[in-house]
């Protein structure tokens, strides 16, 4: 975006310590609502199988499984 847009779309989610709207600028979400990036706005998560492998690693419930039964539980819920 260059310059100053005459209408700027705000994040629609609330700001956590006073209640009051997010004053960051939103981005369309595939829910219909306009987000920040603050919010949640963009990361949708890891994609892959390897990402996602990372990321389940880190979880307390995951540790000491091997990476074949990570593997695994990922398939069954995706
Ligand atoms: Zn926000």
């Amino acid at each position: 975006m260059v310059g100053r847009p005459s209408k700027k779309v705000f994040c629609q989610a609330r700001r956590k310590y006073d209640g009051q709207p997010c004053r960051a600028k939103g981005i369309l979400c595939k829910n219909g609502r306009w987000i920040c990036r603050y919010h949640g706005g963009k990361s949708t998560g890891a994609k892959t199988l390897e990402g996602k492998l990372k990321q389940y690693k880190n979880l307390l419930q995951y540790k000491g499984k091997t990476d074949e039964e990570i593997k695994r539980i990922i398939r069954k819920d995706t």
